[in-house]
């Protein structure tokens, strides 16, 4: 790999790391390059080290060791208030006392702007978030997703070139969560700020990054765009993490660059993407989405093809999801398009299926 030079990016981690307690480190060892202008999600499980590496690049956590770049500059002795960056957390933290004009002119008044101007300013920043009507009004006032565009407002207004978000939409209903995931994507590519925003919703991660990088245990598993996230998962963990899929337990049997096969449980020898398998007899695991597998006719053309019995079926308007059981493998889950069926299969009835060998990927099984 090529080592990344600071410039190049807008944000850089270099071998960052975190400890509390100088026992457990919950941020190890994190190299990460931030580009220009880019919508990077941190998304992991909650413990993962998120908040901290955001806080840490806020100013508002010191490093145990590495370092933090903005550009070329090193910015570990640098206060919050001066690193330039405007943010927005899940509790809204508005002033409960001031309007929201009054709310939305403090970081200006901080840096001492004229009156007019920042009136000008306010207004402009009520505009973006279609919001001109309520500049008078306490934070009381208004409902969760107001006060969380005035929130955003507030954390742009004073044109920062990197905004930080963590867990912004996580206090609001699914509607309203939908309607300002575009705003926020919409806002981020009128202005052309870099955005790093922090998620435990992998819908969320998927529907607004850029790039997405997986934390686990305080490093991060894999950095990715969304798809390549869901379609070419680096380890076990990204696999089982994002979206759903099929395991099956496996042995390597021969490798070949990207490539290689495994023996089932059952002696059928199939293959696929190699993630992170190195090495011939080791135990792994093939997995592949529900929506990959083939049912009945289409399976025919498939790279492995195996016989279950249908233990159920579940209708779910637009697609179906069909349980397979097999005698060795185990319980298989089917999700087909509804359109997609000629007959429906019954409970008990045998059910050819299978899959092509580019949508499945084979995983070092670490469990074991
Ligand atoms: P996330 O945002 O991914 O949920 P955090 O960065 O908040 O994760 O936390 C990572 C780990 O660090 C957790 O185990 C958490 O308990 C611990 N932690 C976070 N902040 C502190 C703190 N101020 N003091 C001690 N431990 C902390
Ligand atoms: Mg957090």
């Amino acid at each position: 790999m090529t080592p990344v030079r600071a410039s190049e990016s807008h944000v850089t981690f270099k071998n960052v790391s975190k400890t509390y307690d100088a026992q457990t480190y919950v941020v190890d060892n994190l190299n990460l390059a931030i580009h220009h202008g880019e919508f990077l999600t941190l998304l992991g499980p909650s413990g993962s080290g998120k908040t901290t590496s955001l806080m840490m690049l806020a100013g508002f956590e010191q490093p145990s060791s590495g370092e933090i770049f903005l550009g070329d500059s090193e910015i570990s002795k640098l206060p919050p208030q001066k690193r330039g960056i405007g943010m927005v957390f899940q509790s809204y933290a508005l002033f409960p006392h001031m309007t929201v004009n009054e709310n939305l002119a403090f970081p200006l008044q901080a840096r001492g702007m004229d009156k007019s101007k920042i009136e000008d300013k306010v207004s402009a920043a009520l505009d973006m978030v279609r919001l001109t009507t309520i500049g008078s009004r306490k934070p009381q006032q208004l409902s969760g997703g107001q006060q969380q565009r005035i929130a955003l407002a507030r954390a742009l207004i004073a044109e920062p070139r990197l905004v930080l978000m963590d867990e912004p939409l996580g206090a609001l209903d699914k509607q309203l969560r939908d309607h300002m995931q575009l705003e926020i994507r919409g806002l981020h590519e009128r202005l052309g700020v870099t955005v790093v925003y922090v998620t435990h919703d992998q819908g969320e991660a998927m529907t607004m990054s850029d790039r997405v990088a997986v934390f686990h245990a305080g490093k991060i598993q894999q950095l990715a765009p969304p798809r390549d996230i869901y379609e070419r998962p680096a380890n076990a963990f990204v696999a089982s993490f994002i979206g759903e899929s099929n395991r099956l337990p496996g042995r390597v049997v021969e490798l070949n660059g990207d490539h290689c096969r495994v023996t089932l449980l059952d002696g059928t020898v199939v293959g696929g993407r190699s993630a992170d398998v190195n090495e011939v007899g080791q135990s792994a695991v093939l997995s592949i989405r529900p929506e990959r597998i083939l049912l009945g006719a289409s399976s025919a053309n498939c790279d492995a093809q195996l016989t279950a019995t249908c233990g159920g079926t579940i209708f779910h308007g637009d697609h179906m999801r069909v349980r397979l059981v097999h005698d060795v493998l185990g319980e298989i889950t089917a999700k087909v398009p509804s359109s997609g069926l000629n007959s429906v299969p019954e409970i008990g009835m045998d059910v050819r299926f299978g899959w092509r060998k580019h949508d499945v990927t084979i995983l070092r099984n670490n469990t074991q």
